[in-house]
């Protein structure tokens, strides 16, 4: 008899998104002749720019040609997208991160989610709550969350980040061997500031603990002084591990590419207390189970950090940071609470008193004909919350900003 991985069954329906599809769907079905606008979406509107497709093309051309055709690639990635990452990304900016230290991937979620197999089954996992449900969901999978009650899992070390503590992580009160920090956040739009990444870095080397920490929003960063980079901290090297991602930064999340920084001082113990290279570890993880981004693809990330392609990318980055201001703005108006949407394409608005999550969903489906996320979805602490993106047009985000004025 085959038998389940019964951690399977310890994973908590993620209706989220099916619920809120099924109730936006009846409401259409209902008001055929109302246009109604999604703040919802997570996914990027606008199309690859022409510096990428360029280089894909070309890219595509030499596949078809005899000489210049690839069959597999090196499972790390290839060493002009490796170089131009460690280049632009890091090295640029001060960051001591080198080529070798790279891995490309087709998907900062791959990524995040398959970082933990290398912890031992007992780890014990932090994260911010509320936070990308992958975090969690990966580590249920792997047996780390002991049972749910009361609407959280047991073993794990939830960190509230609400309006009251400026949506920033505490430090753990108990012991913890991973965490997951997420900066800029989903869904609360919120950073960390230098200071409290120090305070992370430090409390994880002495604590001997891995950050994992997801930057898949890096390029909304705007202000000045918010790290790009969890390595802008001394010590980070020896505690963190860090996921960036192409899909939001130019548009790739139909075409995949992403990586993560694995330092070479990086290293986890067994039980005996032998330390071992988390960077080859994953490397023996990655040759195993992963055979690599397309040629195709990692030309296009490339073209990413080509002049033209730098600035192309960076005036989408901007449109969709000028669609948050005009919602925030729109929400201030209109006498609500919103964080975020500075540097991240999150707005995260404070329900009115009293009224759920949920209950807001439907009171901005039904009054204004708009589509958001319930804050409720993303963790316990996230009830109270809505969530608004910037990834619309600007047209349909300026009528939703209207819809949102007449509330004033
Ligand atoms: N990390 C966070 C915080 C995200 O919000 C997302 C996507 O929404 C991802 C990672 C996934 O990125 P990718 O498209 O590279 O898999």
């Amino acid at each position: 008899m085959s038998k389940i991985n019964e951690n399977y069954l310890n994973l908590q329906g993620s209706y989220l998104f099916a619920e809120v599809a099924k109730r936006t769907a009846a409401y259409k079905a209902a008001h055929p002749q109302e246009q109604v606008i999604s703040l919802g979406i997570g996914d990027v509107s606008r199309p690859l720019v022409p510096a990428v497709v360029d280089a894909m093309k070309k890219a595509c051309d030499e596949m078809g040609q005899a000489g210049t055709f690839r069959g597999y690639g090196p499972y790390e990635g290839y060493d002009f997208l490796r170089n131009a990452i460690a280049r632009h990304d890091y090295q640029a900016r001060g960051i001591n991160v080198s080529a070798d230290e790279i891995f490309v991937s087709d998907g900062a979620k791959s990524d995040v989610a398959n970082f933990q197999e290398l912890f031992s089954a007992d780890s014990r996992v932090a994260l911010q709550d509320p936070v990308y449900p992958v975090y969690l969901d990966t580590n249920v999978m792997a047996g780390r969350s002991g049972i749910f009650e009361e609407g959280q899992f047991k073993n794990i070390i939830y960190l509230p980040c609400v309006a009251e503590n400026n949506f920033a992580p505490e430090l753990p009160q108990a012991h913890a061997d991973l965490v997951y920090l997420c900066s800029p956040n989903n869904p609360t739009g919120s950073v960390l500031s230098a200071e409290q990444l120090k305070k992370w870095v430090e409390w994880a080397l002495e604590h001997q603990a891995v950050i994992l920490y997801d930057s898949a929003y890096e390029a909304f960063i705007r202000q000045d002084g918010v790290p790009h980079s969890i390595f802008e901290i001394p010590g980070a090297e020896k505690c963190a591990v860090e996921f960036r991602s192409f899909s939001k930064t130019a548009g790739f999340t139909g075409t995949r590419c992403a990586y993560c920084v694995v330092p070479k001082a990086l290293q986890i113990y067994d039980e005996n207390g032998t330390a071992h290279s988390a960077n080859a570890l994953w490397m023996r993880r990655q040759s195993t189970k992963f055979n690599g981004v397309p040629y195709i693809i990692q030309r296009g990330a490339e073209a990413v950090y080509s002049p033209e392609g730098l600035q192309q990318t960076r005036e989408i980055i901007d449109g969709y940071l000028a669609n948050a201001r005009v919602i925030a703005g729109a929400l201030k108006k209109a006498g609500f609470t919103a964080y975020g949407g500075e540097n991240a394409p999150y707005i995260w608005l404070k329900t009115p008193q009293g009224v759920s999550s949920w209950q807001f969903f439907d009171f901005m489906l039904q009054e204004l004909q708009i589509v958001g996320t319930p804050g409720s979805g993303f963790g316990h602490s996230g009830e109270g919350y809505f969530r608004l993106t910037a990834f619309n047009t600007p047209e349909l985000t300026e009528q939703a900003a209207q819809r949102i004025l007449k509330l004033k």
